[in-house]
């Protein structure tokens, strides 16, 4: 997947128009921007281009305004939180992405060392459609394509994919880094590898744990999902989220497993409360031996261990999904025993670990863990289908030529 893409290394960007795709799709409360972590991914590749005599054409989409021009969805609102970020003046374009020429006219203006941050590429219908005609009046305000939106990656639209076949196009740094992440990861990992895989509901993952267990050694599954493999090994889950009608989803995904050579490791024992709060008084079960008006909200003791026991054997670690009700305490208990355990092998250089998925870095985030680990990705959908083995378009477009 990653074998051959350019970098920002492979161009002269000297008084070069840069069409730079970032994802600025971030949360904002009135006109102010409530989380930069998305500016701040992006702010070195917009710096590195423009100290390079680049002049960084900034393409992004934000909110959903479904190809029509939407004034409350307009990305001007973060041209205060990118100049503070990337320290250098932005120049907002407005454009319907019908008619461009006030776009051509700030490039053409623009001073060198500037930002020209331009409207919504979602304001025109062609960008979801990957449209022709989008791409060509894109691609002719510059002369370089260069992908630094990992996170847009699994969509093939006009500004992630068409624009990196009409121009000569490369990764920016952040694309870069996610991209060489993922490779150490699932693409060319050092051996063996084990996925942790938990979180509410099989059926939300059933392409991503069919993917997984034909690529590692070793495949943890825990979490509510965890509930539906055990319920179909025959045992009785009680009042556990379970989803009783993927009975044989799970029978087949074990086989696959058996196929393939991939150990599947299940809990053996679980945290089990009565009511699903906070502190609420719990007791620890034998899987054999749940109450029946019980809820498994977390793996125990013994299941712990065995993870450790599995991390032990394994170069690299892929996680995706807590491996109890994390947000609730002690249901947060399996999840932070792992990650600290994860984290402190990798800080000594024994694990590989790659983690991605809104709740798992929320999870990681709170244990205090997220720095320790060898790549965190923030990009959640485009990293589920990289782990559901699905092409990312947005990278293929990079790849092949
Ligand atoms: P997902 O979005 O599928 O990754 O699921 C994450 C959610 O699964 C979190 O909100 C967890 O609280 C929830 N979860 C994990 N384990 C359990 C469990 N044993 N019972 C109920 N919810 C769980």
């Amino acid at each position: 997947m990653t074998s051959a893409f350019k970098t920002l290394d492979d161009f002269d960007l000297t008084n070069k128009r840069v069409l730079l795709r970032v994802d600025l799709n971030v949360p904002v409360n009135g006109h102010k921007v409530t989380d930069t972590t998305r500016i701040e991914r992006v702010a070195k590749t917009i710096q590195e281009i423009a100290n390079k005599g680049g002049l960084p054409i900034l393409l992004a989409h934000f909110d959903r305004p479904k190809g029509k021009v939407v004034p409350e969805m307009s990305l001007k609102v973060v041209v205060p939180a990118l100049e503070e970020i990337v320290g250098k003046p932005v120049i907002f374009a407005d454009t319907n992405w019908t008619d461009t020429a006030g776009v051509k006219a700030a490039i053409a203006a623009a001073d060198p060392g500037s930002v020209i941050l331009v409207e919504n590429t979602r304001f025109h219908p062609g960008e979801e459609k990957n449209d022709p005609e989008l791409i060509a009046r894109m691609a002719a305000l510059g002369d370089i394509y260069i992908n630094d939106a990992f996170s847009a990656a699994h969509r093939a639209h006009a500004s992630t994919e068409g624009l990196a076949r009409a121009l000569p196009s490369g990764a920016g740094r952040a694309m870069e880094a996610e991209l060489k992440a993922l490779e150490a990861g699932l693409g060319n990992p050092k051996t063996p590898v084990i996925a942790i895989v938990g979180g509410a509901k099989v059926s939300t993952k059933i392409d991503l744990l069919e993917n997984l267990v034909t690529k590692v050694e070793a495949l943890v599954i825990g979490g509510g999902m965890a509930n539906t493999f055990i319920y179909a090994l025959g045992y009785d889950v009680g009042k556990s989220l379970c989803e009783r009608d993927l009975k044989e989803t799970a029978l087949r995904i074990m086989d696959i497993a058996e196929d393939a050579k991939c150990a599947i490791i299940l809990p053996i024992d679980g945290v089990v409360a009565w009511h699903f709060e906070a502190n609420t008084p719990s007791r620890i079960y034998g899987l054999d031996a749940i109450d029946k008006d019980g809820m498994v909200l977390d793996a125990g003791p013994q299941s712990i261990e065995k993870i450790k026991a599995a991390i032990n054997e394994a170069k690299t670690i892929v996680w995706n999904g807590p491996l109890g009700a994390f947000e609730i305490a002690p249901f947060d208990t399996a999840t932070v025993e792992v990650a600290k355990y994860a984290a402190e092998r990798t800080r000594k250089g024994l694990l590989t670990s790659i983690a991605g998925g809104g709740d798992t870095v929320a999870a990681l985030a709170q244990v205090g863990v997220k720095d320790d680990f060898t790549y965190v990705s923030t990009a959640g959908g485009a990293f589920l289908e990289w782990m559901e083995g699905k092409p990312l378009p947005g990278v293929d477009a990079l790849t092949a030529g």
